[in-house]
């Protein structure tokens, strides 16, 4: 059995408590389960806004359902998931606490940036298409607005002159960059990457790295699973190492990849740096 979410338990409401110095992500003792199988058995970890968490850990090990949850993609069954300072999956009324309705989560989701491993995006609209429809279609932006904003993403970029391209037509590192761009042009408060280099060449890698690295030199809250050692130690405010559903190690990355604790980060650690 596993525990019911307990917002009361921190003391602060459930939404809507937001400043400043609220953290980004709050994970207090997260328990996700499909069936028997219990995938995250124990995460607790905190963001905080403008910094940047690494995530590694072998195949298997919860990565991207910690980040699913994160999005609304997957529902916890226990501990406490709270993004801005507000819980997801669940709403507090008095005593009470509700599942959350699809829609809701909808709206919230719209603050949550996500890059997948494939670039997913759409086959059939071009690169300026794929970046306007989300803002047209859910922030109900003018098309004239959508369309000056996603030039100057795709400016940020580096894809200006591929707007009328389509995916099809562009290299797997470029094709990336729209996607963190298509992303972007939501305005989220939070991204999250799911091993966005894994699916491709080592040549077209550094490209996308490098997008990143700028987003987060300019203040984005990102978390990053990856297995880029170099961009963790270079960019990561803190790494953590998940293995079997709990977080075994975390710390500064220059510490962790450095100095592991744990037999089971330094095994890890042997086999991909
Ligand atoms: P990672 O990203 O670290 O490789 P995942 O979070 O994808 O790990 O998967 C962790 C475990 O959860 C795996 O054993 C996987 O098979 C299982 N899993 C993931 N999603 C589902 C699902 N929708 N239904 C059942 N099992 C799942
Ligand atoms: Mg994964």
């Amino acid at each position: 059995t596993t525990a019911h979410p307990s917002p009361a338990a921190s003391g602060r409401p459930a939404g809507g408590s937001a400043s400043a110095d609220t953290p980004m992500v709050v994970a207090d003792r997260v328990v996700k389960s499909f069936g028997s199988h219990t995938v995250l058995r124990d995460i607790s970890l905190t963001v905080k806004r403008g910094e940047v968490l690494c995530v590694v850990g072998p195949s298997g090990s919860g990565k991207s359902t910690f980040l699913r949850c994160i999005n609304h993609l997957e529902k916890v069954d226990g501990g406490r998931l709270t993004v801005d300072g507000t819980l997801i999956g669940y709403r507090q009324r008095g005593d009470k606490i509700y599942e959350m309705k699809p829609r809701e989560a909808a709206e919230q989701r719209k603050d949550i940036g996500m890059v997948f491993q494939r670039f997913n995006l759409f086959p059939h609209l071009t690169v300026l298409e794929n970046i306007i429809e989300a803002p047209q279609q859910v922030k109900r932006q003018s098309k004239a607005d959508a369309s000056k904003r996603a030039m100057e993403l795709l400016t940020r970029v580096g894809l200006a002159e591929k707007a009328k391209a389509y995916p099809a037509s562009l290299s797997g590192g470029q094709q990336q960059r729209v996607a963190i761009a298509r992303a972007l042009a939501m305005d989220p408060k939070l991204m999250l990457f799911d091993e966005p280099t894994s699916a491709l060449d080592p040549e077209l890698v550094g490209e996308v790295l490098d997008v990143m690295k700028q987003l987060a030199a300019d203040g984005m809250t990102m978390i990053v699973v990856t297995h880029e050692m170099g961009f963790a130690r270079e960019v990561a405010d803190t790494l953590i190492f998940m293995d079997g559903g709990v977080v075994v190690e975390s710390g500064d990355p220059r510490e962790v990849l450095g100095n592991p604790q744990h037999q089971r980060t330094k095994a890890f650690l042997s086999k991909v740096l």
